[in-house]
C-alpha cells in the first residue's frame, strides 16, 4: 500500500505573553528531538504577526477505508537480524519516550523485524534540514553530527533514534544529521510503520470480537453491536494472588483472560483453572448478581479485558437483553429544500477583499455585480495542491458534507464552481471574523468564562447536529470558528469532516497537532469521540489562552498528549467546574469521554459548568452574544484583518478531472 501523507501544519513559536507553566514536571530531553523537524507549513514565518498567536493549519493523512482494508496485502517483508542487533534496536526504541508511547509490545517486535540496515560513509548526510522526512533511524555504529542552520549543535556515537516524528506524517527536517565516520543505521519507512500499526489495530479488534462472540448473552448480538462492545473493554492486569472477584459480592464486571491463568474457588475449594480466551463474571453483565465463586490471579499475574455493567448500560441504555439493542440507522442528511443561490454564476461575482487563508488557498469576500445586497465568502482551492497532496477525498467530503448541512451554527455552503486551476466553494459570509482573531485581541489571548461558555455551547449545538447524522468534524480550533455579523458562532471548514457509516470508525490522520486526540496519534480507529476531546481542548484554550499540550515543537506536543490531561496543571483562572468538564472530555479512552455514552451530547449540556446556561435562548438567537460586532454594511471587513504576505502565485492548470462533480 503506497502512502504519502500530507502535512500542512505551521511550526509553533512561543507566544510572547506571560508564561503559565501547565506542566507538572517540565523536562526537556537531551537530543534535540523535536527541533529535528519542522512541519510542512506554507510560509509560516510570513504568517507570524508580531506578538500574535500563530494560525494553525490542519493536517491530513491518507484516507483509509477500514472496511476495505486488507491486512494480508500489507508488506510482510522482514529482515532477519542477529540477536545483538535486535537488542540494540529495541533498547534505542525503548529509550525514546515518543516512540515508547506509540508502540505496544507486540508492535515493537514487528517494527524491529521491519527495520533494515544501511551502511553510511564518512561525510554522508542522512537527514538534511528543510527536506521532508519519511523515515525513522537508529544509529548502529559510527559518529554523527547534528547541525541546525549550519551551526553545530552536538554529536553522538551511541545507539539512538532520530527522525522519529516522520513516522507519523511528512514533516520538514529542522536539523541536518551527518555521519562523521563510516558506520551504519537501521531504517524504518513511514508506510511500513503505518501498516504495522493499522494491521495490529485490526487484529486486536478482531481478537476481542472473537472473545465476545464466545460469551453467552453476547453471542446473539450482531457484529455491528459487538464492535461497539469491543470499545467498552478495558485492559486490566492483576498480580499473583489478587482476588479479582469474590464469592458473595455483587458483581459489576465480566472478564476475559488474555494472558496468564486464574483459579476458581467455590466455598474455599478449588473448582478449576481458567486460561486464555476463557471468561468469568459474565452473569454480572445485564443484572446485578451475586458472585458465585472467587477468582484469584495465578502467578506471575493475569492480563484480562473487563467489561463493566454500568458502562455497558451507560452506553447502550438500560436494556434487558443485548438482543434488544436497536441497530442505529444511518441518517442521510436532509438536503436544504431551497437552494437559494442556484442562479448565481461565477462571472456575476466580483472580489471585494480577502477574508482568510489556509492550507490550500484563500477565502475571498465576493459581491454580486448586479444585486449588490448579495455578498458571499468564496473559498478558492488550488487543484494542483489537492492532487499533489492526495487530498481529493477530503475536499470532496468538504463539499458533500457542508452543502448538506443546514444549521444556524454551521456555515452554509451554497454551491461550488471549478475551472482549470481552482475549485471554489460559495458560502455565507461571516463578517465577525474568526475566534482565533478574537483571541488575539484579548488580554492574554483568553476570554471571560461567560464568553467561553457561549462559544463552547454553540460548538455543541453544531456537534449535536453533525453527530446525529453520523458526521464527525475532527478539526475543531478557534481558526475554524467564525462569527457572523451579530457575533453568533458558526462552525466552518469541513475539510476534515467525514460521514461514517452507522457506528463505524475511521483511521485517517487528520486534525491540528495541539488538538489531536491520542487515538489519532496512535493510529487507532476513531469516531465522534475525537470531537469531545477537541471540545475539551477548545474550552481550555478559550479560558487559558493556550492549549493544554502546546509546547515549542509538535513532537513534544504529541508526547504530552499521550501523557494525558492528568499531567496538566490547570491555572487558577480556570474554575473547578470548567476543569472537571475539560478532564471529563479529555479522557484517554474515547468511551470514557463525556458525551460518548447513551445520552450523548446531552451529558455535556448537563454538566455543572453549563448550569443556568440558557440553551433555548441560544438556539433561538435571543442570547446576547458576548462579543458584539458593529458591522457597517455587507462588505465591512474590519473584523477580518487577515494579511496574506504571499500574494497569490497563480498555480498551473490541473486537468485530471477528479473534480468533475464540482
Ligand atoms: P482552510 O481549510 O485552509 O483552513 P478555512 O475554510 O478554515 O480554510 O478558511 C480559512 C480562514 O478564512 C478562516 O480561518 C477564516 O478566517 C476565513 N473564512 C473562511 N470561511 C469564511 C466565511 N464563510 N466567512 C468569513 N471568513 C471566512
Ligand atoms: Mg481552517
Amino acid at each position: 500500500m503506497k502512502f504519502k501523507s500530507i502535512f500542512l501544519c505551521l511550526p509553533r513559536t512561543k507566544k510572547p505573553k506571560p508564561k503559565i507553566s501547565l506542566r507538572k514536571e517540565e523536562q526537556e530531553d537531551g537530543m534535540p528531538i523535536g527541533k529535528l523537524y519542522k512541519q510542512v507549513g506554507q510560509d509560516a514565518e510570513e504568517q507570524v504577526l508580531s506578538g500574535k498567536r500563530l494560525r494553525r493549519s490542519g493536517l491530513a493523512g491518507r484516507a483509509i477505508n477500514i472496511e476495505k482494508y486488507d491486512p494480508t496485502t500489507v508488506s510482510k517483508i522482514r529482515y532477519p537480524k542477529q540477536e545483538s542487533d535486535e537488542e540494540l534496536i529495541k533498547t534505542a526504541l525503548n529509550n525514546n519516550e515518543f516512540i515508547r508511547n506509540l508502540l505496544e509490545d507486540e508492535q515493537l517486535q514487528a517494527i524491529v523485524d521491519a527495520m533494515y540496515f544501511r551502511e553510511v560513509d564518512s561525510g554522508e548526510v542522512i537527514i538534511r534540514e528543510g527536506t521532508i522526512g519519511t523515515r525513522l533511524y537508529v544509529s548502529a555504529n559510527g559518529t554523527f553530527q547534528v547541525t541546525i542552520d549550519g551551526k553545530l549543535k552536538n554529536s553522538f556515537d551511541d545507539n539512538r533514534v532520530f527522525g522519529e516524528f516522520a513516522v507519523l506524517y511528512d514533516v520538514k527536517c529542522q536539523a541536518t544529521i551527518k555521519a562523521l565516520s563510516s558506520g551504519g543505521v537501521w531504517i524504518l519507512d513511514q508506510d511500513v510503520y503505518q501498516d504495522i500499526k493499522l494491521t495490529s489495530d485490526i487484529q486486536y479488534h478482531n481478537k476481542l470480537l472473537t472473545f465476545l462472540k464466545n460469551i453467552p448473552k453476547l453471542n446473539d448480538a450482531s457484529d455491528e453491536i459487538l464492535k461497539q462492545v469491543v470499545d467498552l473493554l478495558k485492559h486490566e492486569f492483576f498480580p499473583a494472588e489478587h482476588i479479582i472477584i469474590r464469592q458473595g459480592d455483587i458483581g459489576d464486571k465480566c472478564y476475559i483472560i488474555n494472558a496468564g491463568s486464574v483459579t476458581v474457588r467455590k466455598d474455599g475449594d478449588e473448582v478449576r483453572k481458567m486460561v486464555y480466551g476463557e471468561f468469568f463474571g459474565q452473569l454480572a453483565l445485564l443484572n446485578d448478581t451475586v458472585r458465585q465463586a472467587t477468582v484469584t490471579a495465578d502467578s506471575p499475574g493475569v492480563e484480562c479485558f473487563s467489561l463493566s455493567q454500568s458502562e455497558f448500560i451507560e452506553y447502550f441504555g438500560n436494556i434487558k437483553d443485548i438482543k434488544d439493542i436497536p441497530e442505529i440507522p444511518v441518517r442521510t442528511p436532509t438536503l436544504p429544500v431551497v437552494k437559494p443561490f442556484e442562479n448565481v454564476n461565477f462571472d456575476d461575482l466580483k472580489v471585494v477583499g480577502i477574508l482568510g487563508g489556509g492550507g490550500f488557498g484563500q477565502v475571498q469576500l465576493v459581491q454580486h455585480k448586479e444585486h449588490k445586497q448579495l455578498v458571499f465568502a468564496l473559498k478558492r482551492i488550488k487543484k494542483i495542491d489537492v492532487v499533489q497532496r492526495q487530498q481529493q477525498e477530503h475536499v470532496y467530503n468538504e463539499k458533500i458534507i457542508q452543502m448538506r448541512c443546514n444549521n444556524p451554527f454551521i456555515v452554509q455552503m451554497y454551491k461550488t464552481y471549478r475551472d482549470s486551476k481552482y475549485i471554489y466553494f460559495l458560502m455565507e459570509s461571516c463578517l465577525g471574523g474568526d475566534l482565533s482573531t478574537v483571541l488575539n485581541q484579548q488580554a492574554n489571548h483568553r476570554l471571560e468564562e461567560s464568553a467561553a461558555k457561549f462559544y463552547a455551547a454553540s460548538v455543541l449545538e453544531a456537534f449535536s447536529y453533525l453527530h446525529e447524522r453520523n458526521i464527525i468534524y475532527r478539526d475543531l480550533k478557534p481558526e475554524n470558528l467564525l462569527l457572523d455579523a451579530r457575533g453568533y458562532l458558526k462552525l466552518s471548514d469541513f475539510g476534515s469532516a467525514k460521514q461514517l457509516e452507522s457506528q463505524r470508525k475511521t483511521y485517517t490522520f487528520v486534525g491540528t497537532t495541539e488538538y489531536l486526540a491520542p487515538e489519532i496519534i496512535l493510529n487507532r480507529r476513531h469516531n465522534r469521540g475525537v470531537d469531545y476531546w477537541t471540545l475539551g481542548i477548545l474550552i481550555f484554550e478559550l479560558l487559558v489562552g493556550e492549549t493544554p499540550f502546546c509546547s515549542s515543537n509538535d513532537m513534544r506536543t504529541c508526547e504530552l498528549i499521550l501523557r494525558g490531561i492528568k499531567e496538566v496543571n490547570f491555572p487558577k483562572i480556570v474554575d473547578s467546574k470548567a476543569e472537571d468538564l475539560v478532564k471529563k472530555l479529555c479522557k484517554p479512552l474515547a468511551v470514557d469521554r463525556l458525551g460518548y455514552q447513551n445520552i450523548g451530547i446531552e451529558a455535556i449540556r448537563n454538566h455543572r459548568w453549563f448550569a443556568n446556561f440558557n440553551w433555548y435562548e441560544l438556539r433561538c438567537g435571543q442570547l446576547e452574544p458576548p462579543i458584539k460586532r458593529h458591522i457597517k454594511n455587507n462588505t465591512d471587513m474590519q473584523y477580518s484583518a487577515y494579511f496574506n504576505g504571499r500574494g497569490s502565485v497563480i498555480p498551473p492548470d490541473e486537468l485530471s478531472g477528479w473534480d468533475n462533480e464540482f
